[in-house]
């Protein structure tokens, strides 16, 4: 995902002019998460972040100069504050990473406020949200702006990186939030068009039958656990195709297009409040998933979320 603005992130990790606070905007949380893994790599590995050492392991895996926080609550970053107070024992730098920043209590927000305005010299903070709005304008104020945005013709662009042809690369666009990199991880995975057919298809017995068990559905997301965030990408891609479609009538606008008629009928079958729900639902389970969680209980709660919303709003 190379842009002006991440480069500069990524050089400022080896270089001397880093600064004490960034925070990422991506619409995608996984491709921010690895933008911030590339910078932590940098910032540790002697050799310039190159992804075999035993410091970009540490990097990534776990780093006693490193602390990882999604969304968190007053008392998390209360020991992040006593974190950043000692000096650093390996890396150049203590790093607070903070995904989710659009996620966190506006008194966990306000707590960090000081410390952003005045870090202590030796450590650097790490933010990361969706959208720049989302966070407190007080936060990111303090902080340098990273934004990780596409470009405005992403299929176009997709298609031509990936040679791949119109639909493809609109469904690829759609999933990968318009980054070619991420585009051409997701296509590169040879199970990845079976995993999404299987998803859309339970979506859509979620969505058709009465009294539908949600065991199976449960049972194919922990079997795909390691996949688990592309898999939600695909359930929010398939619901805003049906809300899109609500809204417009236009099929234009669909990014699945080799679902287009099950869109069509789902849209004359559910109120756009029900499905705005939906996707809200996934993508508040997306950022529980982004830190360790019962991966079972988080599954069969959303699942239940979303038939309550079902059943909730249909027509
Ligand atoms: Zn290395």
């Amino acid at each position: 995902m190379s842009s002006i603005a991440s480069d500069l992130f990524l050089n400022a990790a080896s270089g001397k002019k880093l600064l004490g606070a960034y925070l990422i905007i991506c619409s995608r949380p996984l491709v921010a998460r690895r933008l911030i893994d590339a910078f932590l790599m940098r910032l540790c590995c002697k050799k310039g972040g190159c992804g075999a050492c035993a410091d970009c392991r540490k990097a990534l895996e776990g780093h006693v100069d490193i602390l990882r926080l999604t969304a968190p609550k007053i008392a998390e970053l209360r020991d992040a504050l006593a974190f950043v107070a000692e000096q650093p024992y390996e890396a150049p730098r203590k790093v607070v990473v903070i995904e989710g920043a659009d996620d966190m209590p506006v008194q966990a927000a306000n707590s960090l406020l000081k410390t952003l305005e005045e870090p202590p010299p030796g450590t650097v903070f790490i933010l990361s949200a969706r959208s720049v709005c989302g966070v407190l304008p007080t936060i990111a104020s303090r902080c340098a702006i990273v934004p990780l945005t596409p470009g405005p013709d992403a299929p176009r662009a997709i298609a031509k990186a990936l040679s791949v042809d119109d639909a493809t690369a609109r469904i690829l666009a759609d999933l990968s939030g318009g980054f070619p990199d991420e585009a051409r991880r997701i296509r590169d995975d040879a199970d990845f068009l079976a995993r999404r057919a299987e998803t859309i298809a339970h979506c859509q017995k979620l969505l058709r039958q009465h009294n539908m068990a949600i065991s199976a559905f449960a049972d194919f997301l922990e079997n795909n656990k390691e996949h688990i965030i592309p898999l939600l990408c695909i359930m929010q891609s398939y619901l805003r195709d049906i809300l899109v479609f609500i809204k417009t009538r236009d099929a234009g606008f669909i990014a699945n297009v080799d679902y287009l008629d099950d869109i069509r009928d789902a849209a004359n079958r559910f109120t756009s409040g029900a499905i705005s729900n939906m996707i809200n639902v996934i993508l508040d389970t997306e950022r529980r998933f982004l830190s360790p969680v019962n991966f079972r209980l988080a599954a069969e709660k959303m699942l239940f979320c979303l038939l309550e919303e079902k059943h909730r709003w249909q027509k």
